[in-house]
């Protein structure tokens, strides 16, 4: 079965085309800088990448694009005949808790939930659109970042406020990341080989955007993006959590306005904040000690959110490290696990060597580094959507 994943941004789209069940790649295509100037497309198949510079108006020219070049290179002659489009959706509010057959609905419930996501569902929307357009009787599926938090209980996604702010404007935590925390919880399972709905494991999705996920007998029943993606953790360039009397200080007492604090604490902020490199790698590559700083920082916030859902969950059997971070950057997870409560031990050369398992012998939890891999997610839950 052919099934087609998209992930519509506002300036790109990244499309993948999988071979399912295997969950073989057979094409990626990435388009960049959409309604700029000039748009970028790589383009990957078998052992082979392109990249081409053009025109790209809008994300109607850019699935066109992709159609043809699939076409060009015999990939798939007839982008109609795919068995089915899966859809990233970054919000799907309280509305949905698992992945859902795109109809009228839906697209409706995914436009009413864009107040909730303004920079992210109206990208996810068009590119359902596009594509619904481009191929009508393919089934479409949307797969929601938050749906894996959903049963989250109520004295986990509630803030201590005013009630009636949840009751009648929506406020609360949702969680995002959430179809790379469900990939990893599938992947630990295979690795220990236990049944996902009997593991107890904190997963920490660190990448650009990062996020730390509480998983109790398969159930995300906390995690540290809320309302937003900002916070929890820190990040490449959000703060994660402050203090929000900073923000009314910063408006009241340093004139600034509320777009100006909104772009400070998602833009300027987190690791670009502290040391002015937003990108782990190369804050590495650098000696001086705000980048040292940084990183400390950033490792001692996940060493935070790991106790702190070690007492939640009172067993653990595995602590997994993923996202471009997570997964390559050993000398943060070794700062995160350095003199760690609870018996929890790093083996420091498996974790050097970027190994899966990284815990040492006698330690009381197993530490994995595992791969994520969200569009294939996406692509599972699509065909599975196909079997009900
Ligand atoms: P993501 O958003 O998941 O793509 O992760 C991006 C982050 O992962 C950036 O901060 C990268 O610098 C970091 N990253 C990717 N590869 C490596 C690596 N080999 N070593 C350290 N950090 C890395």
């Amino acid at each position: 079965m052919k099934i087609a994943v998209i992930n519509s941004g506002s300036s790109s789209i990244k499309f993948q085309l999988f071979e399912m069940p295997r969950g073989e790649v057979l094409a990626y295509v990435l388009i960049e800088k959409i309604g700029e100037f000039i748009s970028d497309t790589t383009f990957k198949y078998q052992d082979k990448k392109l990249t081409v510079t053009s025109v790209v108006k809008d994300h109607h020219e850019g699935l066109e694009k992709i159609i043809s070049l699939l076409n060009e290179y015999g990939i798939v002659k007839d982008f109609a005949s795919l068995d089915a489009i899966g859809h990233r959706v970054v919000h799907g509010g309280e509305e949905f808790h698992s992945a859902t057959l795109i109809n009228e609905h839906v697209i409706q419930k995914i436009q009413e939930l864009i107040p909730l996501a303004p920079l992210h569902n109206p990208a996810n929307l068009e590119g359902i659109l596009v594509s619904r357009k481009k191929a009508p009787l393919v089934p479409q599926v949307a797969v929601f970042d938050t749906a894996f938090h959903f049963h989250m209980p109520k004295e986990a996604y509630l803030y201590a406020i005013d009630y009636e702010l949840y009751e009648k404007n929506n406020i609360r935590r949702y969680g995002f990341h959430g179809s790379s925390h469900a990939y990893v919880l599938e992947e630990t399972s295979k690795y220990l080989k236990k049944d996902a709905s009997a593991l107890n494991i904190i997963t920490l999705h660190l990448g650009n955007g990062s996020s730390a996920c509480a998983i109790k007998n398969g159930i995300s029943i906390d995690t540290s993006m809320g309302f937003t993606p900002l916070e929890g953790l820190m990040m490449g360039t959000r703060s994660g959590d402050i203090d929000p009397s900073i923000i009314f200080y910063m408006q009241k007492e340093l004139g600034l306005s509320v777009d100006e604090v909104d772009t400070i604490l998602n833009k300027k902020s987190g690791l670009i904040g502290i040391c002015g490199k937003n990108d782990v790698r190369s804050i590495l590559e650098t000696e001086d000690e705000k980048a040292k700083l940084a990183l400390t920082m950033m490792a001692r916030r996940i060493k935070k959110y790991i106790g702190a859902y070690m007492a939640l969950l009172g067993h653990v059997d595995a602590i997994v490290f993923t996202g471009g971070i997570g997964e390559n950057a050993r000398d943060v997870r070794a700062m995160a696990l350095e003199e760690m409560a609870c018996g929890i031990v790093i083996d420091k050369e498996k974790n050097r060597e970027n190994e899966t398992l990284i815990s040492a012998k006698n330690s009381s939890v197993k530490l994995l580094v595992i791969k994520t891999d969200e569009e294939l997610y996406i692509a599972r839950e699509s065909l599975s959507i196909l079997h009900h």
